[in-house]
């Protein structure tokens, strides 16, 4: 089975997309594979995994929430959200088109 194609994960989002895979690709707290939907799922704009992380230290950008896992620290227990780190290159654009685990939000605009 095909992994698709090997694009740095540095690359500009628009570069990957020209290679058929997600901008998100590579990125995160735990880097995988992130493939494209289908052309005309939606955007990531439209998807109810698009949010903004709880932390009120910080001014809180759109992450993905796709795949979380809680995990177990000294302080008790925290969320992780594989996709998303605090650097920029995860900060999740409205535009980006959709990706595999795409998951359509009930009422687009809000
Ligand atoms: S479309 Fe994919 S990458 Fe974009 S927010 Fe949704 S799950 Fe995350």
């Amino acid at each position: 089975m095909s992994r698709g194609p090997v694009v740095p994960a540095t690359a500009v989002p628009i570069d990957k997309i020209r290679a058929g895979v997600h901008p998100l690709d590579g990125l995160g707290v735990e880097p995988a594979r992130v493939l494209l939907a289908p052309e005309g799922t939606g955007t990531c704009g439209t998807c109810q995994l698009r949010a903004r992380p709880h932390n009120p230290a910080r001014r809180n950008h759109p992450k993905c929430s796709a795949g979380p896992r809680r995990v177990r620290t000294r302080r008790g227990h925290e969320e992780i959200w594989p996709r998303a780190s605090l650097d920029a290159s995860t900060n999740v654009r409205s535009w980006w088109p959709a990706c595999s685990d795409y998951n359509p939000r009930e009422d687009p605009t809000t």
